[in-house]
């Protein structure tokens, strides 16, 4: 694509109609996500972070609008090729892990590879490549263990691993570390940043963390189904005055993020 987007929503509406309430998760949206970009998704509790997250990725459908994955929308596609173009080009990361129980972690990891059938790869090949993703995440020797004998930051890193494992152009993550501690959230931080800068893969991450946030290259603030305002974390962001200098960068950096920040959840 020669814009090199590789996410695009326009005036998304997702509408939820349980018989008893009627809830209007997301209004009109608009969003654009870059190739290669690392996104951190933030805003109130039930803003409709999640709901973004899972009709971007096609897992749920929209009522209005229109998404397109690098250029291909995925609502016109049947549920078969859907789930093909979601298992050959997305991962999943979600808070509680969500990993088979009964499954060995590396049974876990090489799952996503076993379900691609358009990938047509052997089982040998496939618990090779589930190996490696395990090195990759810090967990050379842990293949065997399963869930119940890891910690919540091993698991979480199966887990990424899992949705690596066949190197997705894009990784939702939605609160990957809303139950981690805050040294092992940083570790699965640092684990994603360089995934992402070695591969490339594009990363859009749900999270209530402004520290998490600060170390994506952009963070989209919700409230209320709509994108409400992308203050920069980049030392060279304009701020909204336009003036480009005067400000030291770590200070203007902080002092330009968190007042919109109480901005945005007291209003
Ligand atoms: P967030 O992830 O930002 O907390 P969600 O996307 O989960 O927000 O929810 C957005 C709104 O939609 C909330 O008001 C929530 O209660 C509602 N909602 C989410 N999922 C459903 C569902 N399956 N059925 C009905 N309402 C839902
Ligand atoms: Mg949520």
């Amino acid at each position: 694509m020669p814009d090199n987007v590789i996410i695009r929503a326009k005036d998304v509406q997702k509408t939820y109609n349980t018989g008893k309430v009627v809830v209007q998760a997301l209004r009109g949206l608009d969003l654009e996500v870059k190739q290669g970009e690392m996104v951190a998704i933030m805003g109130p509790s039930g803003c409709g972070k999640t709901t973004l997250l899972n009709t971007l990725s096609g897992l749920d459908a929209i009522d209005e609008g229109v998404i397109e994955i690098d250029g291909r929308n995925l609502a016109k596609m049947s549920d078969k090729e859907r789930t093909a173009y979601r298992a050959a080009n997305m991962g999943f990361v979600f808070q509680f892990y969500n990993l088979l129980p009964v499954l060995t972690a590396v049974e876990n990891v090489e799952m996503p590879l076993l379900l691609d059938y358009s990938s047509r790869i052997k089982a040998k090949e496939a618990r090779k490549l589930a190996g490696e993703a395990l090195t990759a995440v810090g967990l050379p020797d842990q293949g065997d263990q399963r869930p119940t004998e890891l910690s919540g930051g091993q698991q979480q890193r199966v887990t990424i691993a899992r949705a690596l494992v066949n190197k997705p152009a894009i990784v939702w993550a939605d609160e990957p570390t809303g139950d981690l501690d805050s040294k092992t959230s940083q570790e699965i931080m640092d684990l994603m940043r360089r995934l992402n800068r070695e591969n490339g893969q594009t990363f859009v991450i749900v999270t209530h963390s402004l520290e998490i946030g600060e170390q994506c290259d952009r963070i989209v603030w919700m409230k209320d189904g709509l994108v409400v305002g992308e203050p920069q974390p980049q030392p060279t962001a304009v701020p909204a005055n336009g003036h480009v200098n005067g400000h030291s960068s770590d200070h203007s950096k902080s002092a330009t993020l968190v007042p919109d920040l109480q901005a945005i959840s007291n209003n």
